[in-house]
């Protein structure tokens, strides 16, 4: 018996859009060159602290979006097998994108970073067909592609469409058939369409949607992976000059646009799961997104179900998390403060079980039996 009853207790949290490994955003000397710099132990090492903080900051499920060197692959692996603490992960290894798009590594001279389907860079569709068979191989547990540009890549127009629908479309097909989702990384409107058009389950960020964008989403169910917590960190790191040149004039394009998308994703009924991007800020302070979202136009309990019963369907798991249940895993956190009342709640997490396991508790609060 755990008595929580002056607190409020939910659901463990799902953050749908994660990158726990490697450094985040502004992370020390360098960053930029973080590719060329930094170890894949290290990087995965940085992952440890990074799970620990997440858990900790009551998120009990993420799904990593894109990491390099299998490295979230391995961090899964030793969370399940109880050697590090962090919350259970889904993961997608390698990003899938075309040779110079945003999810290649773009800037360096010929020779450092060749387009190479196991970095996840394939075009074509036998190439594109490969590369998700050989993520999955390796321990993906979904496909994750960059439809469009992005606003923290070397060389590429933010809102450009990169794969064709023909790729996309292929691409949806083989994950489908080994029984992975995808989820697309799009923030211009002809990406985006493309994306819900080859049958991606998510659209992570959506910046620049309209009324037809919006209409899609909701008659074939995709959902937004709104990341509005990416929007205001890139947004503020442009205006303090952790960002320059063409990353801070796209993040300063994008930021308000993508905030009006979510609106509009909002009121014109896309289903919606709560996903922040961390790693592009620093990990642990997730739980500022529901302040955002509440901001930009959603309920309040519609936010806190975007974290808990929606995402879970989005990862699939919706039978074994998402909501307390019988039947269901324990996974319990227990906040200072009505959510309802004061999203703000959110980021006092003061209980967090996972499988039945406590990670963290308020001083006070002690099991009984
Ligand atoms: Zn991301």
């Amino acid at each position: 018996m755990i008595d929580l009853s002056e607190y409020t207790v939910l659901p463990g949290l799902i953050d749908a859009h994660v990158h726990l490994t490697g450094r985040h955003i502004g992370e020390g000397r360098n960053w930029e060159d973080s590719r060329v710099r930094d170890l894949p132990q290290e990087d995965a090492i940085r992952g440890v602290r990074n799970a620990r903080l997440t858990l900790e900051a009551g998120f009990t499920t993420v799904r990593n979006v894109g990491a390099g060197h299998f490295g979230d692959v391995a961090l899964r692996n030793m969370i399940d097998a109880g050697v590090v603490p962090g919350p259970r992960m889904r993961v997608a290894a390698h990003a899938l994108g075309i040779t110079g798009g945003h999810c290649d590594v773009n800037g360096y001279v010929p020779g450092l970073f060749e387009p190479d389907l196991s970095r996840g860079i394939a075009d074509g569709p036998d190439a594109v067909r490969a590369a998700v068979r050989y993520q999955i191989k390796y321990g993906a547990d979904l496909i994750k592609t960059c439809a469009t540009g992005g606003v923290l890549s070397e060389g590429d127009a933010v809102g450009v469409q990169q794969y064709t629908l023909e790729e996309l479309s292929v691409m949806v097909e083989e994950a489908e058939k080994l029984e992975h989702k995808v989820a697309a990384h799009a923030h211009g409107t002809e990406g985006i369409k493309a994306a819900v058009r080859a049958g991606v389950a998510s659209i992570e960020h959506g910046s620049i949607l309209d009324e037809d964008a919006v209409r899609m989403m909701r008659e074939r169910g995709t959902y937004l992976v709104p990341t509005l917590m990416a929007g205001y960190a890139v947004e503020r790191q442009a205006e303090e000059g952790i960002l320059s040149g063409l990353r801070a004039e796209k993040a300063l394009y994008i930021a308000p646009i993508m905030r009006r998308s979510f609106r509009m994703a909002v009121e014109g009924g896309v289903p919606i799961a709560f996903g922040t991007d961390a790693g592009v800020f620093p990990h642990g302070t997730n739980a500022r997104e529901f302040a955002l979202m509440v901001e930009n136009g959603m309920e309040r309990m519609a936010a806190l179900v975007a974290a808990t019963r929606a995402a879970a369907d989005l990862l699939g798991i919706a039978d074994e998390v998402g909501t307390l249940e019988a039947g269901k895993r324990a996974d319990i956190v227990a906040v200072q403060g009505n959510p309802l009342e004061d999203i703000g709640a959110m980021k006092r997490v003061v209980f967090v079980m996972k499988d039945g396991r406590v990670f963290k508790r308020p001083p006070a609060v002690s099991a009984t039996r």
